[in-house]
């Protein structure tokens, strides 16, 4: 039996991650604390909320009293950090918050886990700290080569300066203290349940609405793509196996520039949706509308995730083509789930970064 900690498992990776533990451990216990930012969507987990080995704690990492009697009322294991303020162009418009949660929430998280899992000298055995980071923070490269994990930190936009931060914190504390820590950093992520304004989702939503598919700068930055469920297994074989201290890279072998997915985006919708739905004929690339580069747009991320195959035995097992069709699909019949977050605050913040600039 193992009583998780995931924080900020009402977002994205941190939702298919819980459902992928549930699914895989019936002895799991799991608490989810989120603080349900724009990002969190409770219904990411409708399936699993009545579950007896699964609570809800709605809250703020950066809350010392609310972590603190987490660890007092439970027997954690394991904290596993997805919690934080996850996209780029909003740290660059509002870095402030990026600050406050992925650094100063990583840092309570730890002191926390600290103050309750060492005893006198010794660690409690059997505990682990996950932070969950992104290739982002080893900076930009040119057209060739890939990010091992002696790749030096080069951080280069708010939001990779601060999971950067966090990820000294973290080493900082196995280090000093010698806590039970691994650190993964992770290329980009696709798959459901996913918020619409990264780039899958954001293409899938538009080309649903008509709407244009805005391309920053020239469309060849390039990002590898990993499905959200080949990130789960990685962080689940981490976590059990990881040795203490170390770092791992997790990658999908999937490079792609920005304009290959999109146009990969909508030949798939157009697969996928029947020839009589009337959202059918506008959807093409006519819709691509080249729009003003992101400020300090990194070029090139790789990721060499030879380290956790050979170690750990790791390996992806949903091809690119396959995760698109899924990830589609799970859009096309989700509709509703897509519809009820693209109102409101979303209206603005699109307009604020798509329309108004
Ligand atoms: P997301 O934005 O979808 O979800 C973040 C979640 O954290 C939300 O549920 C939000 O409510 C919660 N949250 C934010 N601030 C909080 C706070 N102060 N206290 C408690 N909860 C808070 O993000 P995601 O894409 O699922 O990413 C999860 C983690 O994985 C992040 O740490 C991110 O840096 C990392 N990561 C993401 C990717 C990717 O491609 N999405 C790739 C590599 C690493």
């Amino acid at each position: 039996m193992k009583t998780y900690l995931v924080t900020g498992g009402a977002g994205f990776i941190g939702s298919n991650f819980i459902h992928y533990v549930l699914k895989n451990y019936q002895d799991a216990f799991i608490i989810n604390l989120d603080k349900l930012t724009y990002a969190g969507n409770l219904k990411n987990l409708k399936e699993v909320e009545k579950k007896e080995n699964y609570r809800f704690v709605k809250g703020d990492i950066t809350d010392i009293p609310l972590v603190q009697s987490l660890f007092d009322q439970y027997p954690i294991d394991y904290v596993v950090n997805f919690a934080a303020e996850s996209h780029v162009d909003r740290s660059i418009e509002s870095p402030m918050e990026f600050v406050k949660t992925n650094i100063e929430g990583t840092f309570v998280l730890l002191d926390m886990a600290k103050k309750a899992w060492l005893i006198g000298e010794e660690w409690a055995s059997g505990k682990k700290f996950l932070q969950i980071s992104t290739d982002e923070v080893y900076g930009s490269l040119g057209e060739t080569g890939l990010f091992t994990e002696e790749t030096p930190l080069d951080p280069r936009s708010p939001y990779s300066a601060s999971k950067a931060s966090a990820d000294l914190l973290v080493k900082a504390y196995y280090d000093t203290y010698k806590m039970p820590i691994n650190i993964t950093r992770c290329s980009n992520n696709y798959g459901p349940y996913q918020f619409p304004e990264k780039l899958i989702p954001l293409m899938i939503n538009n080309c649903l609405n008509a709407k244009d598919l805005p391309v920053y700068g020239d469309g060849k930055n390039i990002r590898d793509w990993i499905y959200v469920e080949d990130h789960s297994s990685a962080i689940d074989l981490v976590l059990n196996k990881g040795i203490i201290g170390e770092v791992y890279n997790v990658g999908g072998g999937n490079e792609r520039t920005n304009i290959e997915i999109v146009k990969t985006i909508i030949n798939t919708i157009k697969e996928l949706l029947p020839k009589e739905d009337s959202r059918y004929n506008a959807i093409s690339q006519e819709l691509i509308k080249y729009v003003a580069d992101r400020k300090g747009h990194d070029r090139r991320y790789a990721i060499d995730s030879t380290k956790l195959q050979s170690q750990l035995g790791w390996s992806t097992s949903i091809p690119f083509e396959e995760g698109v069709v899924h990830t589609v699909k799970w859009y096309l019949d989700n509709s509703k789930w897509l519809e009820e977050i693209t109102t409101g605050e979303y209206q603005v913040y699109y307009k604020k970064m798509y329309l108004d600039k």
